[in-house]
């Protein structure tokens, strides 16, 4: 079925945290990212997510650019590192706090319910005659959510909708350890690079109407979204770093690439190279969304 075309030239991303290698899992979500901005002749940007440095690894981003590039996935324009976009996060953290968009919370983890939204303690209205928390007592600063029902299409999982106030409550944008929280960098990147199309993995999909409201707040526009399915080892865990997915051998690119494909759903395509790979996954890749690329 054909969809709607976007309004404004098409910009994807792909947006790998540099914690290490890519592996056969974030493989997937390279691919459809890349199928789907090729697909669509639009630019496909490379965001290297580096704000959460605790859990970066020495070198892991010139390595996944590597493999990127061994597989034939050339991106657009210059890479863009997070750890380098401090006053556009700053920006917009005031912004939200001269709207009253963004509040300190005090709450230290032990305060916090162990499961469930977070109850609003520290919401100025909330603390009553204290007042809201004074930034020198803020722990972290959160995002005050709007009331009701998110609803979008994902173009992969269909209709969705999620009360975030019920379900999550008003989430944090600058953490207790003062890094900018992925939430904020995320839709900050994203709106600032014209990003209209978010494709990655379904592990995501949770986190996207958060980002649609906060790029509301911040009067950006709302990329469309597209989640593909994740890849999940023997025991129905998520394929990532933290469970010891090995790296990607670009050597064997060309059996990299297949694999990624058929986790998406497709059947092996009849290809002898890299090149031969991407001429047939694009254009499949077209027929399954209904895509007809700009002129
Ligand atoms: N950096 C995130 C990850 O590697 C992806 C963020 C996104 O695509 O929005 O899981």
């Amino acid at each position: 079925m054909a969809q709607a075309p976007s309004p404004r030239p098409y910009v994807g991303r792909f947006a790998p945290s540099p914690s290490g290698p890519l592996h056969d899992g974030s493989l997937v979500a390279a691919m459809a990212s890349y199928l789907d901005a090729r697909a669509h002749r639009g630019a496909w940007l490379l965001r290297i997510e580096d704000i959460d440095a605790p859990r970066v690894a020495a070198g892991a981003d010139r390595w996944i650019m590597a493999q990127l590039c061994g597989l034939g996935m050339h991106w657009d324009g210059e890479p863009v590192w997070q750890t380098r976009r401090h006053p556009e996060y700053q920006r917009a953290f005031e912004r939200l706090r001269a709207d009253g968009r963004a509040y300190g919370c005090a709450c230290t983890r032990r305060e916090l319910p162990v499961a469930g939204p977070y109850p609003g303690t520290c919401r100025p209205e909330a603390r009553g005659a204290k007042g809201p928390v004074p930034a020198h007592e803020a722990r972290s600063w959160r995002f005050r959510v709007d009331r009701g029902l998110e609803a979008f299409t994902d173009r992969w999982q269909g209709p969705q909708s999620q009360d975030v106030a019920t379900e999550v409550g008003d989430f944090i944008i600058r953490r207790a350890d003062d890094l900018w929280a992925y939430q904020l960098a995320v839709v900050v990147d994203d709106g600032l690079q014209g990003v209209t199309d978010v494709v990655r993995g379904a592990d995501l999909l949770d986190s996207t109407a958060r980002q649609r409201q906060l790029a509301r707040a911040l009067d950006l526009p709302c990329p469309r979204s597209l989640h593909v399915p994740l890849l999940c080892d023997g025991a129905g865990r998520k394929l990532s770093k933290q469970n010891h997915a090995p790296a990607l051998d670009t050597d064997h690119g060309l059996e990299c690439l297949q694999r990624a494909w058929r986790t998406l759903g497709f059947e092996p395509l009849p290809a002898r190279g890299l090149g031969e790979f991407w001429a047939w996954a694009i254009a499949r890749w077209a027929a399954r969304f209904g895509i007809t690329p700009a002129p």
